[in-house]
């Protein structure tokens, strides 16, 4: 059995594998609409300042996706108060030296479109010493390493572990046959 049942393992938890730990990074993503096209040029920006992450991804004529990526602290429950994420995001000192538009792009977004959420990881240096099976019961992507979202990191090593494990498996089968 293998286990792929993302950041919430229960399979995870049935191993023993430690829970994830809370990464001190939090990302807000929207949805700005500009009835009028937005004028951006069809490529992927995003603007550092300090630890914060600003980013835009046009997806067509008039809808732009757009994150913003923070250290925050664990107690707050950005998600109860999607308006408060983004005059936040806009008027405090997070959005100082940000580009006009990407500001304006925040302020004017679709306030049911706002999602927060922090983000887990699993300390690379504590896995080769995890007991990674119980039995025939393993674990991959998520289940095992989950990652904060960098990089492409995450999806890239659940893929490869896909791969690994489908290589694995049809050596079995040839041993078999
Ligand atoms: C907000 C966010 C943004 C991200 N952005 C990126 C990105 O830009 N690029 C990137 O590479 N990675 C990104 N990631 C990480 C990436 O999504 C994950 O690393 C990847 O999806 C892990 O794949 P997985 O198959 O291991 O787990 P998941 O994709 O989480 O899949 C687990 C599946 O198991 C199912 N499941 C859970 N419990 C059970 C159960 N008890 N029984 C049956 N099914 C169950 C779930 O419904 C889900 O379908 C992001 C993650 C988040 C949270």
């Amino acid at each position: 059995m293998i286990g792929c049942d993302g950041v919430n393992s229960v399979i995870a938890n049935f191993i023993g594998l430690k829970p994830p730990k809370q990464s001190t990074m939090g990302r807000a993503r929207g949805f700005a609409n500009y009835k009028n096209g937005h004028g951006f040029s069809p490529e992927f920006v995003t603007i550092n300042k300090g630890h914060v992450m600003l980013g835009r991804f046009p997806l067509d004529h008039n809808l732009v996706f757009w994150f913003v990526t923070r250290p925050i602290n664990h107690t707050s429950r950005f998600n109860n108060f999607k308006r408060y994420i983004k005059n936040h995001i806009v008027s405090t000192r997070i959005s100082k030296g940000f580009p006009r538009e990407m500001l304006e792009m925040i302020q004017n977004c679709d306030v049911d479109s706002l999602t927060f959420n922090g983000t887990q990881y699993q300390a690379p240096w504590e896995l080769p010493n995890t007991r990674l099976r119980k039995g025939i019961v393993t674990i991959a992507g998520d289940a095992m390493h989950v990652m904060a979202p960098f990089l492409g990191q995450g999806g890239s090593t659940a893929l490869e572990d896909a791969i690994v494990l489908a290589r694995c498996l049809a050596t079995q089968r040839r041993a078999e046959v």
